[in-house]
């Protein structure tokens, strides 16, 4: 992408606060933001957003890309046997995934599919254990080594299968690392491989090892779940990694009572995890609103778009922000608007993004909708919007533009 010295003019952008803006992009970054000028004659080439919302680009927090069928064949969904299993759902997807169409087609149109919507940011596990070994991770890794220049993508080594309960996952969660995963994930170390101190031992051990982050799926609900979650913030605040971790679903803090989701919310602030959500359909799941009066960092991901898990997934980050602040219960503008952060500005914080926003020095990552305000984009969720990547098009209308 040539954008190393190249200048474009944005006029009559409309910004968060309501203004109307004109907003330079040099060398990919904006380098003046000023009240709109009106001018007689604008600047050769200028884009005229004609009063346009302009939103930094989607922070998609949370994906899978190796495990979408999004378009591949239509694949019915297939229940658990006694309502929701993990380990059910898990020997299903692998099923499925022995069908399905090449990893790296599957991926990238889930990522055309994202970029397309506004999102230019993205956390993705990708599944290691000792059927797959680390074929996912390579194929992913082809992938985003593709698409780099479109879109900014953090890989997660995520042990799909548990990791004392599945031979030498260890040790491919290792080699998943050196050979280029950003972060090290985990997997209900409850229920899923009944050793939470063993488990952590093994993500934690690795994060300080291999100098990373950690994001970890977190189904296990009610006290168990609580307990593991405490466990996480104290290892978390133990070697210093505030700021480097997360916790995926985190089902537990949607089943607390009030009083001890404070506490829990006072000590995921304090300890520095972040917490994923997606408003998952018939879950409890962690109240957004109180864990942000607390102070946690609170993001959001599609998660499954299309897999063996559910049929649903649109890669729509401020469609996703709509599902949130419907489920939470957000009416008025200042939680319409949180809804909005998460999938903004909390994605950025939580993933560690440098250079986000709409401001001057940041990467001019941005989208362009036809909206009046941040409340009516959560509710209206416009498809008719332009995707810019460093002051340049790459999607209009829910559509790559090459
Ligand atoms: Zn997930």
């Amino acid at each position: 992408m040539d954008c190393i010295l190249r200048q474009t003019h944005f006029l009559n952008a409309r910004l968060a606060d309501g203004s109307l803006a004109d907003l330079t992009v040099t060398g990919g970054r904006f380098s003046a933001i000023a009240p709109a000028a009106n001018a007689a004659a604008p600047p050769a080439g200028a884009v005229d957003l004609a009063g346009q919302l302009v939103l930094p680009a989607f922070v998609e927090g949370h994906i899978h890309l190796d495990t979408s069928f999004y378009g591949d064949a239509w694949r019915p969904h297939i229940p658990c046997t006694d309502g929701f299993d993990v380990r059910e759902r898990v020997a299903f997807q692998m099923r499925s995934l022995e069908q399905a169409a090449p990893m790296d087609e599957r991926a990238k149109n889930q990522l055309e599919l994202c970029v397309g919507h506004g999102s230019l940011a993205m956390r993705s596990h990708v599944m290691v254990d000792a059927a797959v070994g680390l074929k996912h991770v390579e194929t992913i890794l082809g992938v985003r080594e593709k698409y780099r220049e479109l879109i900014d993508i953090q890989l997660v080594a995520f042990p799909q299968s548990g990791i004392l309960s599945s031979p030498r996952t260890a040790e491919l969660l290792d080699e998943a690392l050196k050979l280029g995963c950003d972060l090290i994930g985990g997997l209900d170390p409850a229920s899923f491989d009944r050793d939470v101190n063993g488990h952590l031992d093994v993500v934690f051990g690795l994060a300080e090892r291999r100098g990373v982050g950690v994001d970890i799926h977190l189904h296990d609900g009610g006290t168990l779940g609580l307990f593991e979650i405490e466990e996480i913030c104290a290892r978390t605040a133990a070697m210093s990694m505030q700021g480097k971790v997360a916790v995926s679903h985190a089902y537990a803090l949607g089943h607390i009572s009030a009083d001890t989701l404070a506490r829990a919310g006072e000590m995921l602030a304090a300890s520095g995890v972040a917490i994923m959500t997606n408003a998952p359909g018939n879950h409890p799941f962690p109240p957004v609103a109180a864990l942000r009066k607390a102070g946690v960092t609170v993001f959001a991901g599609s998660d499954n778009i299309r897999d063996s898990w559910w049929p649903y997934g649109d890669g729509d980050m401020l469609n996703r922000a709509n599902m949130i602040g419907y489920r939470s219960g957000f009416y008025e503008d200042r939680e319409l608007e949180a809804a909005c952060d998460l999938v903004s500005h909390a994605g950025a914080k939580a993933l560690g993004l440098e250079g986000y926003g709409i401001a001057v020095g940041a990467k001019a990552d941005f989208v362009a909708l036809k909206a009046e305000h941040v409340p009516e984009a959560v509710v209206a969720v416009p498809r008719e919007r332009t995707v810019f990547r460093r002051g340049m098009l790459v999607a209009r209308d829910s559509r790559m533009t090459s």
